[in-house]
């Protein structure tokens, strides 16, 4: 490829793949306008109509006429993504839809890579990181809250909170740093804690914003929870009690849930991906060792685990064993409390060092849905969830280390010091507001994005 990546014309279909009235290729880069003509036919070329008027013709193939279509191109910067683009709507049926998009790729454009559009419209200064990720969590929400925290951030009500913490940062720091300049002057001391107190205050406003970004993501990504525990614990049952349908298998022969089942499902508008992991025990059969292997890698890489116990069976050193080594966050489900919970497993969970238990039944679901509750109340920090926000991982990270340099501000005996990481701290709010943004950075901000868009 010689072309740059801006310049080269990407096209995809924007509607959804299925049936419809239209379905709509958008294309975008320089010549997006001479690729469609290519392939189509209307009363005068779609590069000789006027901007954003809409123009009628045929798309054609070597074998005729493809679909009957409307055809628009649109002038930099006034479109998406401030290029130079053009859409062609032809008639929504998946083959037709197929069939267009793949005579516009004949004709030179290349196929838009998951969120390309959105990446571009950053940018070309169309749009901010912030309404960008917003734009990815309309596309994304499953639930009213998930589309509540998008908004948020689409209408530009996460930017402006963040400009503000910006003009706060400033406005505190603004006296000690024209002091630096003056040495012979003295910061008084009641003006050191009302500095110390901003700091504070600022740091914590940044930890809230981050967190109402974490909330985000959960509610557009979901949440990875590994049920794990020793076999035969219940751990299947619990998963097809949680999706109330039967996708894992349920056998009373230990061992035999030898691959991870996946399921998902939405409570409190937060998409639980629940995985159903092989039981983890010594063996030395292949495919359950090979199963045991991928169970111990999923309870590395979910986000939150869930012990199944059996509370019905007295506690085994398998059972002790995963309780010790359990990464945190985690939850212990006491399963099979319809046959009686053993007074040794409550005398044993029941103490503020271990992780918080629950008593359930997978056989007839009582206390699964106080579980539920608990996974997503784990997973956020108070009041997150109702101001959640649309943000982009590195968004969510730069916000923290902002206000770790606060914090660190606060603490600092110096003034210069105190000064010198209040400006580092402005540095990555200012990153996390997409400021001195590379074509790496997007490159990786928008290939993180769960499943893409
Ligand atoms: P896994 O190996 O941990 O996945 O365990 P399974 O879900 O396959 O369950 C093992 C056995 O325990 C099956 O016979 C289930 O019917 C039974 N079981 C699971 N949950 C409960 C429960 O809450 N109460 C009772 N009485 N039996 C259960
Ligand atoms: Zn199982």
């Amino acid at each position: 490829m010689t072309s740059l990546a801006h310049e080269d014309v990407i096209a995809a279909v924007s509607t959804p793949w299925g049936e419809g009235g239209i379905g709509i290729i958008r294309l975008s880069g320089r010549g997006s306008a001479q690729v469609v003509d290519k392939v189509f036919r209307g009363r005068s070329p779609l590069c000789s109509t006027p901007p954003w008027t809409m123009r009628h013709g045929h798309l054609v193939s070597e074998d005729g006429i493809l679909d009957e279509v409307l055809a628009v191109r649109f002038e930099a910067p006034r479109s998406y993504t401030g290029e130079d683009s053009a859409e062609v709507h032809c008639h929504g049926g998946i083959l037709v839809v197929q069939r267009c998009l793949n005579a516009l790729i004949n004709a030179g454009a290349r196929l838009a890579e998951p969120g390309e559009f959105t990446r571009r419209a950053v940018q070309n200064g169309r749009m901010d990181l912030t309404s960008a990720s917003g734009v990815l969590g309309m596309i994304r929400g499953y639930s009213d809250e998930a589309l509540k925290a998008a908004s948020r951030s689409l209408t530009g009500t996460t930017r402006r909170e963040m400009e503000e913490l910006l003009q706060y940062l400033i406005s505190i720091t603004a006296l000690p740093e024209a002091l630096l300049d003056h040495p012979e002057e003295e910061l008084p001391d009641l003006e050191l804690e009302r500095l110390r107190t901003g700091l504070m205050d600022a740091a914590g406003r940044l930890r809230d914003l981050a967190y109402r970004g974490e909330a985000g993501m959960a509610l557009s990504c979901g949440i990875r929870a590994a049920l794990v525990g020793r076999p035969n614990v219940g751990k299947s049952s619990l998963l097809n009690r949680l999706v109330r349908e039967a996708k894992a298998i349920v056998t009373p022969i230990p061992g035999t849930t030898r691959d991870l089942v996946e399921a998902a499902v939405i409570h409190k508008g937060v998409p639980l991906k629940l995985v159903d992991t092989a039981g983890i025990r010594d063996s030395q059969d292949p495919v359950e060792m090979l199963g045991i292997q991928r169970a111990k890698e999923a309870m590395v890489t979910s986000q939150i685990r869930i012990l199944v116990l059996d509370g019905s069976t007295p506690p085994s050193q398998e059972d002790l064993k995963l309780l010790t080594s359990l990464e945190k966050p985690a939850l212990a489900a006491l399963n099979k409390s319809d046959k009686g919970i053993l007074q040794e497993w409550l005398d044993l969970l029941d103490r503020p060092q271990e992780i918080p238990y629950f008593e359930i039944s997978a056989l007839n679901g009582d206390g699964v849905e106080e579980l539920k509750d608990r996974m997503v109340e784990t997973f956020f920090s108070r009041g997150s969830l109702e101001g959640a926000v649309s943000l982009f991982r590195h968004q969510v990270d730069s916000l923290k280390r902002s206000a770790q340099c606060l914090e660190e501000a606060a603490g600092a005996s110096f003034l210069d010091a105190m000064v010198h990481l209040a400006s580092r701290a402005r540095q990555h709010l200012g990153a996390a507001m997409g400021r001195d943004t590379t074509e790496e950075l997007l490159d990786s901000i928008f290939s993180n994005f769960c499943i893409g868009k």
